[in-house]
């Protein structure tokens, strides 16, 4: 999850806080928050990024559509892409399913390129192993720069 517009902790906090009692998930797992520097349009706020793992029954397409709600309720707005937000919820990897619908990509396309998603992903699950590339997401990470990528230094209430 990211977010860099208003109270990003407490929005973060929130999201956490509805995965565990909103949600069918049991075995929810977070990871350390993280500031980073926003990655592709540059010129916006920082981020917060965690990463989360859990069980859950929901299929990957209506977990999806309870993210999307979620971002909704949590007072999401949508500026342009890759814009501002103030959360993104998103599916990194579902068990090891291979996806790809028009809604939907899993493994998140991106996210072996990204040390905002892998830093705090190896955190909670760095064995895990990504179901196209065949590696590790300690692997991945190990060929990538962590510029700009720090722990988050304030307090977090919710973890
Ligand atoms: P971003 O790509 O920056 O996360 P959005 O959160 O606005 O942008 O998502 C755009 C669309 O990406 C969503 O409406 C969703 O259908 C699609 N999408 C494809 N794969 C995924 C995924 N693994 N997790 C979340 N959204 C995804
Ligand atoms: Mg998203």
């Amino acid at each position: 999850m990211g977010s860099n517009v208003g109270d990003r902790v407490g929005i973060c906090c929130a999201a956490i806080e509805r995965l565990r009692c909103h949600l069918d998930v049991a075995d929810v797992r977070v990871s350390p928050f993280f500031e980073t520097e926003p990655y592709g349009v540059t010129d916006q706020p920082p981020f917060i990024n965690l990463t989360v793992e859990m069980a859950t029954t929901q299929s990957p397409h209506t977990l999806l559509k309870t993210l999307k709600n979620m971002e909704n309720d949590l007072g999401r707005v949508y500026r342009y892409r890759w814009g501002p937000r103030e959360i993104d919820l998103d599916i990194l990897l579902y068990d090891d399913r291979v996806i790809s619908s028009d809604t939907l990509k899993v493994p998140h396309p991106e996210m072996h390129k990204r040390a905002f998603v892998l830093v705090p992903a190896c955190e909670i699950c760095p064995e895990w192993e990504h179901p196209v590339l065949k590696k590790t997401l300690s692997q991945l990470l190990s060929g990538l720069s962590r510029e700009g990528v720090s722990r988050y230094e304030g307090t977090v209430p919710c973890v």
